[in-house]
């Protein structure tokens, strides 16, 4: 039996998505392919809000991560820590040569423009990463705010995850002078794992042309060169570059502004469920994620026999991640799901814990 997925990524599929990478495969050498990736790309820019050029990788989302350190860090990297991905990213910093420090907020916190400043002001970065939704803890840092005060550092190198929120918000990724904007799809994009998402600013695109070691797979230059020709510098994963293109088609028929309010919505829903069943949100409330609810288990269900017994009703559940597993679960509300998908779960969760109704 398939399980439903609650979890926070890769999250529940449309079956329109999965018929689309039935499609029949083309080569990426073929114009069929330019005419493809052109027409996703475009799209891209919409969503994303940027004029910039919208560069398609065949990898999971730290595979870009990864690249955006090699390209894009030069003297040393200020990595902005609050939970599980942001601290993986300081290790993948590291593990790449760079010189970097972690700046850690305690897990439930969100990335402050406070700190941020502080930390540039040092003179000592020629780069930053954060991640704007902390998928692990459900927080989501002001980014409006903090882009502010990267308005005040140009010369250091914005560089930020939006694996589980972009689309489901605004990012608008120019406006906010994001110089790389990293997402992988299975998450707020609702496709499957496998693609990932980046963009480059002028200065970032500047930045990687004088940077050296930055190897082949995630070269900005090479992605540059060949997305000026509507094409990737390596074989695409064609198949989810179809479903993405269809994923385009769906989110535009629904409206971005449509899509926008309906995740506000389901947040506000979930939370408001959570909270009137006498649990604690695990961040402050301005800081909640707009697509995943992540709780405190202060009244000590036993979250392993829940997700046991959801898995036996069809429902995959989050119970925590990383140091906070067990303590904390998190349900997820992004990409395609709507509100009867979200009752579907909670009737469930109510049916085998009588007392939470
Ligand atoms: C899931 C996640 C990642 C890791 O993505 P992979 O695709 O597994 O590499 C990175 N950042 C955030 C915010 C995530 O939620």
């Amino acid at each position: 039996m398939h399980k439903k997925l609650f979890i926070p990524g890769p999250v529940e599929i449309h079956p329109d998505i999965l018929a689309a990478m039935a499609t029949p495969m083309i080569g990426h050498r073929m114009k069929e392919y330019a005419e493809l990736h052109g027409r996703v790309t475009a799209g891209l820019k919409k969503v994303l809000f940027t004029e910039g050029p919208v560069f398609l990788a065949t990898s999971s989302a730290f595979g870009v991560m990864e690249g955006a350190i090699r390209n894009l860090v030069g003297a040393r990297c200020a990595n902005f820590c609050n939970g599980a991905f942001s601290d993986k990213w300081h290790d993948v910093t590291l593990r790449c040569g760079k010189q970097a420090d972690a700046i850690r907020f305690d897990w439930g916190k969100p990335v402050t423009p406070e700190t941020v400043e502080l930390t540039l002001s040092t003179g000592k970065y020629d780069s930053m990463t954060m991640i704007h939704n902390e998928t692990s803890t459900g927080v989501m840092s002001p980014l409006p705010e903090i882009a502010s005060v990267m308005r005040k550092f140009p010369e250091v190198m914005f560089i930020v995850d939006t694996v589980s929120s972009m689309s489901a918000l605004k990012v608008p990724v120019d406006e906010l002078g994001i110089d790389s904007c990293i997402f992988g799809v299975q998450k707020a994009f609702a496709l499957p794992p496998g693609l990932a998402v980046f963009t480059a600013s002028e200065k970032a695109l500047q930045r990687a042309a004088g940077m050296e070691g930055r190897g082949y797979y995630y070269d900005y230059m090479e992605f540059a060169a060949n997305d000026a020709k509507d094409n990737t510098p390596s074989t695409p994963c064609i198949s989810l570059i179809y479903a993405m293109d269809k994923q385009l088609e769906r989110i535009f028929a629904e409206g971005l502004e449509a899509r926008w309010a309906r995740h506000a919505a389901l947040a506000d829903y979930v939370r408001g469920w959570v909270a009137s069943r006498g649990f604690e949100l695990f961040p402050e409330a301005r800081y909640c994620s707009q697509t995943l609810t992540c709780s405190r288990n202060n009244r000590g269900i036993d979250l392993a026999v829940l997700k046991k017994k959801l898995g036996e009703a069809g429902f995959a559940f989050d119970d925590g991640y990383g140091k906070i597993k067990g303590e904390t679960f998190r349900i997820a509300h992004m990409g395609d799901m709507t509100r009867a998908d979200i009752d579907g779960l909670l009737t469930a969760i109510v049916t085998i814990i009588p007392e939470l109704a």
